[in-house]
């Protein structure tokens, strides 16, 4: 499948890797927009959040565990940011899900 995420998943395209097990991989962000900006992705392929069912939410709720643990381990006690873009128009580039992990900086909210 021509996905760049499943790509990093697999080790094709290499990737700072900050956290990996069964079902879910982390990685730094190449461009971060905070100074910790991690991406976490489901090992398997979903499009994106309009693609969660019954049959592979699972995976969401052990990405939120993880999310919380990186983010101890990143020393984000002061807060942080989960950022997920689904479809073009919320500026999703990457079709293959993925939740933002950013931190290390204050945010303003409403997002842009
Ligand atoms: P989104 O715009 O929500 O689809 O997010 C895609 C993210 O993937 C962007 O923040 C990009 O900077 C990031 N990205 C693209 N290619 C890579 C890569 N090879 N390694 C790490 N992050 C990447
Ligand atoms: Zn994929």
């Amino acid at each position: 499948m021509d996905c760049l995420f499943c790509k990093i998943i697999n080790g094709d395209i290499p990737s700072s890797k900050v956290y990996e097990d069964d079902t879910v991989f982390a990685f730094r962000d190449i461009e971060p927009q905070a100074p910790v900006h991690i991406l976490i992705i489901p090992k398997i392929h979903i499009k994106s959040a309009a693609e969660i069912t019954p049959e592979n939410s699972s995976v969401v709720a052990h990405i939120f565990e993880v999310a919380a643990k990186i983010a101890e381990s990143e020393g984000l006690t002061d807060g942080y940011r989960i950022v997920n873009n689904c479809g073009d128009s919320a500026g999703q580039t990457v079709k293959h899900l993925h939740f933002h992990l950013m931190g290390g900086r204050e945010f303003t909210w409403p997002a842009g």
